[in-house]
């Protein structure tokens, strides 16, 4: 009631405004009308969700901002609050922005509304740049992609889901993570987390513990980051994408997490990417240590990776 009384007190100060209408910066700026957001084209679709690039245009005159609007296949729209709730809580350069949600018809379908980043994923931008994309660009991009996890983790999330395909590129110099659709908070007492149910998940970037135990630390992500390092030391080159390095035929179902466990377990890693250096090729190694706490954490990798670039 005060706010509705602060508004009428503007409303008379300020004759312009129409009688009934509220100056747009008495309007939460996180919550977004679905009749103002226009679609203009698909962004991209994984596992739980598909991205749109709209423009939001509450004045209607075409010049509203354009965001990227993310929402989620029927069978996986209990899981986008939570998306929602982890993305809202973050806040880092090399993390996606959050800009709020939209929902309608009481909240049964929302969408989450976040920051635009032109260039698409890592995976979409790699094959195609590979010529303008030097050594020491794409060690800055797995150095940013370091200090947006250190971050990540310090205010205790687990990604989860770490691949070139969950890392946009704002420009030729600056990548962030985004999809935070899969990130587990930890409970204050436990250094890791336990999935109940099987979903698809991403396993060509999981780690030994997540495949036999469902366990999840804060290692686990340093293992996905070694898979996403190879992956930009490959420019994400379908021919020697993670799958194919691991697996020579891919059986059926089920037996895909037990034949990879074994080739894990026999102490095999994906190979060295052409043209990439020892000194990099060893900083995945030490990524990709079987037990979890002898694993580089993202802190060392940030240091090594400088190094590297000095
Ligand atoms: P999912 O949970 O379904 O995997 P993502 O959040 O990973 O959904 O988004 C799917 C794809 O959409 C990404 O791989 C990327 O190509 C594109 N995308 C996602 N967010 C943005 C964004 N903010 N800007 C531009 N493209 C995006
Ligand atoms: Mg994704």
């Amino acid at each position: 009631r005060a706010i509705v009384r602060d508004l009428t007190g503007v409303a008379e100060q300020n004759p312009a405004l129409p009688p009934g209408r509220v100056p747009i910066q008495e309007v939460d700026p996180t919550v977004f009308e679905t009749r103002f957001l226009r679609k203009i084209k698909d962004l991209g679709e994984g596992h739980f969700g598909k991205v749109e690039l709209c423009q939001y245009d509450p004045r209607g005159d075409g010049r509203g901002q354009l965001v990227a609007v993310k929402s989620l296949k029927p069978e996986s729209r209990g899981q986008l609050w939570k998306e929602i709730d982890t993305m809202r809580e973050l806040y880092h350069h090399n993390i996606v922005k959050y800009r709020g949600v939209c929902s309608e018809e009481g909240g049964r379908t929302t969408k989450l509304i976040m920051e635009y980043l032109p260039a698409g994923s890592l995976k979409d931008y790699l094959p195609w740049r590979k010529h303008q994309t030097d050594l020491k660009r794409l060690l800055h991009y797995a150095l940013q992609i370091c200090q947006g996890m250190d971050y990540l983790g310090s205010q205790r999330f687990i990604h989860r889901d770490l691949a070139a395909r969950n890392v946009l590129v704002e420009n030729e110099s600056t990548v962030k993570i985004g999809d935070f659709g899969l990130t587990k908070s930890m409970k204050e007492d436990k250094s890791y987390y336990t999935v109940e149910e099987e979903t698809d998940s991403p396993v060509f970037w999981y780690a030994p513990e997540c495949l036999v135990d469902c366990k999840f630390y804060p290692a686990s992500d340093v293992w996905s980051f070694g898979v996403t390092l190879y992956e930009l030391l490959t420019y994400c080159e379908t021919r020697v994408r993670p799958v194919n390095m691991y697996l020579n035929k891919i059986p059926g179902g089920q037996m895909i997490i037990t034949r990879l466990v074994e080739v894990l377990m026999a102490g095999r890693r994906l190979p060295c990417p052409p043209h990439c250096p020892d000194a990099v090729y060893s900083l995945m190694r030490r990524c990709w240590e079987s037990s979890p706490e002898n694993r580089i954490q993202f802190k060392d990798l940030i240091t090594e990776l400088e190094l590297l670039l000095d």
